[in-house]
């Protein structure tokens, strides 16, 4: 870049600029959309020496695209990784990454919640290859000395996890990890690198579902995975060339970057409003619990002071009245969107039990920590003395 800072660049001027110069592209402000799924080269010998990896190019965009490679860079840079590999979602660079580092014999050990996808990948996608899935509670890290073998290798979990806010101490977890040789994989999601930049506290990879606050507008579906310059560069020619094929488009990967100008803006708004919302739930008559890790009552509070730079837009909350009455708060509200995903500038509601967390069986979600009656808000952008007035017309509390 033109401009030589003497001091390392603050986190919102890095999601603007990271990695473009306008005067490398004809001066334009914004990065050109390279809609090209080919590269032609100047001559044979030299595409010979781009597939030999003599040189550096772009030859297909299976592979590599320029547009989408901007986008890698910037959000490498932003989660303090060496290198970033952009996928066509979240599922795709989780499932990429595995695929990659793990073969038959192998096995991974997970924190008991995890997004229902990533619960049924490992369940019924992984273990059919003959990689062993073992779910632990690391919310306490010394559970995993017991549990960890020299087959373990990889600890993955997500932090805080979707849907139940659970944490997970990354340092200590990637210390004692690392002990056993084992590599440490994180899903990020939830937290953003604003909040929580795992590979700082010693963790190995950290994944992302890009449709989520990264992108931030709910318009695409988009994943992400930093590491190691030469892991991540294996995750790109194995896992995904050659077994997923999950790409991400270059025009999401603009929309992505549109994202990313206003993370570190969407994310304090959403850090603020999520407060707000989780404590204001906490005081009503009929909510028996709220898991949101910036109320003193979340049992890791003291972890999330240290590890998280604010304490995100996600609250989960449960009725005294259960599944039943969970669901019929959810069909009063007039503003708040039923729906899943989250990190929209809309706020969404939605019942993990039936919803994303559906692939789990009944007896696997009282195993791992998802009760029934457990309904998930992703706070959004809007005036949040609107939020809590839906929710209060919701809840009944209007008219008490
Ligand atoms: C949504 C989500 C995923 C999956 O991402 P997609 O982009 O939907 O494929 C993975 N992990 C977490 C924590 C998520 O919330």
């Amino acid at each position: 870049m033109a401009f030589d800072s003497t001091r390392p660049l603050g986190f919102a001027t890095r999601a603007i600029h990271h990695g473009y110069n306008p005067a490398d592209n004809a001066n334009a402000l914004t990065p050109p959309l390279h809609l090209s799924s080919t590269f032609a080269f100047p001559t044979a010998e030299e595409g010979g020496a781009l597939f030999a990896g003599e040189t550096e190019g772009h030859v297909y965009s299976r592979i590599s695209n320029p547009t989408v490679a901007l986008l890698e860079s910037r959000i490498a840079d932003l989660e303090g990784a060496e290198a970033g590999l952009c996928t066509g979602s979240g599922m795709g660079a989780i499932s990429a990454t595995m695929w990659t580092l793990l073969k038959p014999g192998d096995e991974i050990i997970t924190d008991q919640t995890l997004y229902g996808c990533t619960f049924a990948f490992m369940r019924d996608g992984l273990s059919r290859f003959g990689i062993t899935i073992t779910h632990v509670d690391v919310r306490d890290p010394e559970n995993l000395r017991g549990a960890i073998s020299d087959k373990t290798r990889i600890v993955y979990f997500e932090s805080p996890a979707n849907p139940n806010m659970r944490l997970v101490d990354i340092r200590a977890v990637s210390s004692i990890a690392h002990e056993h040789d084992t590599l440490v994989v994180v899903d990020n999601t939830y937290a953003s690198p604003m909040l929580t930049r795992p590979l700082t506290l010693g963790a190995d990879f950290v994944l992302h579902s890009a449709t989520k606050y990264l992108g931030g507008h709910g318009d695409l579906v988009a994943g992400a995975v930093c590491g190691r310059a030469d892991a991540i560069h294996e995750i790109r020619m194995v896992g995904v060339k050659d077994m997923t094929g999950s790409v991400m488009a270059p025009f999401n990967a603009m929309l992505v970057m549109r994202g990313l100008k206003t993370l570190q803006l969407r994310m304090a708004r959403h850090c603020e409003s999520g407060m707000k919302v989780a404590e204001w739930l906490e005081a009503q008559p009929g909510v028996s619990v709220v898991h949101y890790p910036g109320l003193v009552s979340h049992p890791q509070h003291e972890l999330a002071k240290r590890q998280m730079d604010g304490f995100g837009g996600m609250v989960a909350f449960e009725l005294e009245g259960g599944y039943e009455a969970g669901l019929a708060m959810m069909n009063r509200l007039r503003l708040i969107r039923r729906a899943v995903s989250l990190g929209d500038a809309e706020t969404l509601i939605q019942h993990p039990a039936s919803m994303t967390h559906s692939t789990y069986s009944p007896d696997e979600r009282r195993a791992h920590g998802i009760s029934e009656g457990l309904v998930r808000l992703s706070v959004g952008l809007e005036d949040v003395t609107d939020l809590i007035e839906d929710l209060a017309g919701a809840l009944g509390t209007n008219d008490r």
